[in-house]
């Protein structure tokens, strides 16, 4: 707090003072503190240990206050939460969401989605899109999907400059150059998190070791879809030698690349690499999750560090379906709720190394999920077709973004029409509602 300046009295000082503070807000004098005040709802954030019930209040898109009874009188709009799981918004380690160029077959195109159709309804706030561009195309993905959409979209740059566009494009080594493409990384540090590499069908190492170039001279973690199994680049190599502590193996229970031993058996360098610090993350996708592999490396004590959907045109419709989808069959595999939440909040947040984001600290950005666990009788299918039974599943209810509503599914927010006069006008208020009044930013 700035102090009165000499010759100003205290009462000059302190009306200044609360003049400035409603001018920054926009608030007049007697109205209330919070803007939105999310009440009785179970709240869990890994990041500051809280598994409880506790009242949350949001002011100006970020968190306010976190109390077991915060006064109802100081809030502009309530939302009763009892029974409900209030979490900070979900993040989506993997993602690919670079639409819109008509580029058939491609992931730089006709194969990726546009982000808002599929995350709020699954809590979903902020997506990394896992390589669909690089250098040569990046600029024209930010300009056309990273900027407009809601979601927040961060990137991952692809090691190749064309980016995930196919076929041979994808296996040429002459396009996979690390100086580009960290100087690209540099110039967008805003919203490039890391480097990817995928896909590659030969024996070189060199896609993995160009990527990794990329990232130590971009200062940020690299993300590997170790392509073709091939004996020349065994998976212990790669999380034994080749990547840094930091960087982020995905697709860890496809099996495609023997994460499962002969016997079955998680493989040892699995535990090797996450003894140097190397993160998991499930990327779950069209062919990347397996029943079998999961549920041998949790019995044998290899939780992944990140769930994420891998959401595509081959996965949003087969067993994968969306983020509290690929979250419910960790449960099934008996995790925890609250490690589910961890996996999916804190964790991704801390190998993107964002780390604003992911929790609900006061002051954080108030992204925040609402979300329900059903019970019943429930299946849930991997990329292989195979099915698991479970008895619960998790739904999201709400989901705000910067504070503002941006999924409601159950109109939790919304008044009974019959409470309103019969001429009611549309509903909500910027303060709170993205969706019937969004605040323009
Ligand atoms: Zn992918």
């Amino acid at each position: 707090m700035n102090r009165p300046k000499d010759g100003s009295s205290r009462r000059d000082f302190l009306a200044g003072a609360a003049m400035f503070t409603l001018a920054c807000s926009g608030r007049s004098a007697g109205e209330p503190e919070y803007d939105l005040l999310l009440k009785g709802g179970h709240l869990i954030d890994p990041k500051n240990s809280l598994s409880a019930v506790r009242d949350l209040a949001v002011r100006d898109g970020k968190v306010a206050a976190v109390g077991q009874a915060i006064d109802p009188g100081q809030a502009f709009k309530i939302v009763e939460c009892q029974g409900l799981y209030v979490t900070p918004g979900l993040i989506d380690l993997h993602v690919h969401v670079f639409a819109g160029t008509n580029e058939q077959g491609s992931y730089a195109g006709d194969n990726s989605l546009y982000p808002d159709g599929y995350t709020f309804r699954s809590g979903v706030t902020t997506v990394v899109d896992a390589g669909c561009a690089g250098w040569r195309n990046f600029e024209t993905f930010r300009d056309t999907v990273i900027s407009r959409a809601r979601t927040r979209v961060l990137a991952l740059v692809n090691i190749i400059g064309q980016g995930m566009r196919g076929g041979a494009i994808e296996q040429d080594l002459a396009d996979m150059e690390a100086a580009p493409t960290a100087a690209l990384a540099k110039e967008h540090s805003d919203v490039i998190v890391g480097v990817k590499t995928a896909h590659y069908a030969g024996p070189e190492w060199d896609p993995v070791e160009e990527a990794v170039r990329a990232g130590e001279t971009a200062g940020i973690p690299v993300m590997v879809d170790f392509g073709s199994n091939l004996p020349e680049r065994p998976i212990e190599t790669l999380l034994g030698e080749k990547l840094r502590p930091g960087d982020i193996y995905t697709h860890c229970f496809s099996g495609n690349r023997r994460e499962l031993l002969e016997d079955g058996t998680p493989n040892p360098g699995l535990f090797t690499g996450r003894e140097r610090g190397i993160y998991f993350d499930v990327g779950h996708g069209g062919g990347s999750f397996k029943w079998s592999v999961a549920a041998k490396c949790l019995e044998a004590g290899f939780p992944p560090d990140s769930i994420s959907t891998d959401l595509h045109i081959g996965s949003m419709n087969a067993g994968m379906q969306s983020q509290v989808n690929t979250m419910s069959k960790f449960l099934a595999l008996g995790e925890s709720l609250d490690d589910v939440i961890l996996q999916s909040t804190w964790n991704p947040a801390r190998e993107i190394q964002r780390e604003e984001l992911g929790h609900l600290s006061v002051g954080a950005i108030a992204d925040i999920a609402v979300l329900r666990k059903e019970s019943g009788d429930f299946g849930f299918v991997d990329s292989f077709g195979a099915r698991q039974d479970g008895t619960e599943k998790l739904v999201c209810e709400m989901a705000f973004k910067d504070g503002l509503l941006a999924w409601d599914l159950n109109g939790r927010t919304r008044q009974d029409w019959r409470q309103l006069p019969f001429d009611y006008g549309r509903q909500g208020e910027s303060r709170w509602d993205g969706i019937l009044n969004r605040r323009r930013s």
